[in-house]
């Protein structure tokens, strides 16, 4: 903040953080505009005592909106200073308002994002993955563990879905799936094997508190949980060689859809790094 004890904006107050903040006409303007007229309300005195006070009492939302306003007359007051530019009240709240939904905006386009890294990736080079799921039947306490096992070009070396007993609730039934997941890559010898189940959607449905038949859907694990479905409705044990039974093959192709997309898309990807190389 310069020295100068007056205003150099308005002219009519020492410049203080209340007089920057709350009194100057473009800053009360702006919390009008904001609709936000108790922030400059004559009950408020001292800007730090304010500033807590509105953090303690204020939504979420109503913080946002504050930070982001000051902060917004904070570089108005230094342009009007070093580049002579004068924004109105409506110019400065207009700028926060279209600001704050850029991030809104950038929020929901990262969380889209998100939702497409869930689905099923290939494993590296020589690898398998093994991907397992549970459905689990609470009024016979039965549960059946799906099975799959395929290499990076997304092929099926083997399926399975195993019938269980006695499983008292939900998350024995995926806590067995995935010892089955493991004991099935020990008994084809494999050596190297990720393993993939959805421990975390396990953990929400024990806390929605559903106490009927539980079904786990999750992207990148869908034909595992295909298959221990159609175990669930078939009440069969089935185990196939390099094939994948029909209630699963939707998902299967699927999957291998989405591979050869991410395939396309690093190849292109690759091309145009090599291309720019040549150019230099
Ligand atoms: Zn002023």
């Amino acid at each position: 903040m310069m020295a100068s004890p007056m205003c150099r904006r308005c002219q009519t107050g020492a410049e203080k953080r209340e007089h920057i903040f709350w009194e100057c006409p473009p800053a009360k303007d702006t919390w009008e505009q904001l609709h936000m007229a108790w922030v400059i309300s004559d009950d408020n005195s001292v800007f730090t005592d304010w500033l807590k006070n509105t953090f303690e009492t204020k939504s979420m939302a109503l913080c946002r909106t504050t930070v982001c306003a000051l902060w917004a007359l904070w570089i108005a007051r230094n342009k009007f200073i070093h580049e002579g530019e004068n924004k109105t009240g409506s110019q400065i709240a207009s700028f926060v308002q279209i600001y704050l939904k850029e991030l809104d905006d950038l929020k929901s386009s990262i969380h889209e994002r998100r939702i497409c890294v869930d689905r099923w990736s290939a494993p590296m080079g020589s690898r398998l993955k093994v991907n397992f799921g549970a459905a689990f039947n609470n009024h016979t306490k039965e549960s059946y563990s799906g099975l799959v096992i395929r290499n990076s070009k997304a092929e099926v070396i083997c399926c399975k879905t195993e019938m269980n007993l006695n499983i008292s609730f939900v998350f024995f039934a995926e806590a067995v799936a995935c010892l089955q997941a493991l004991k099935l890559g020990l008994q084809l010898g494999l050596r190297e094997i990720e393993v993939e189940g959805d421990s975390r959607t396990i953990i929400r449905k024990l806390q929605e508190k559903t106490e009927e038949r539980s079904k786990i859907s999750v992207e990148a694990n869908r034909v595992a949980h295909c298959l221990a479905q159609e175990g669930l409705k078939k009440r069969e044990s089935t185990y196939l060689k390099n094939l994948v039974s029909p209630g699963a093959v939707e998902a299967m192709a699927e999957d291998k859809r989405q591979m050869e997309v991410v395939v396309e898309v690093r190849g292109r990807r690759n091309e145009e790094v090599g291309e720019s190389v040549l150019q230099f």
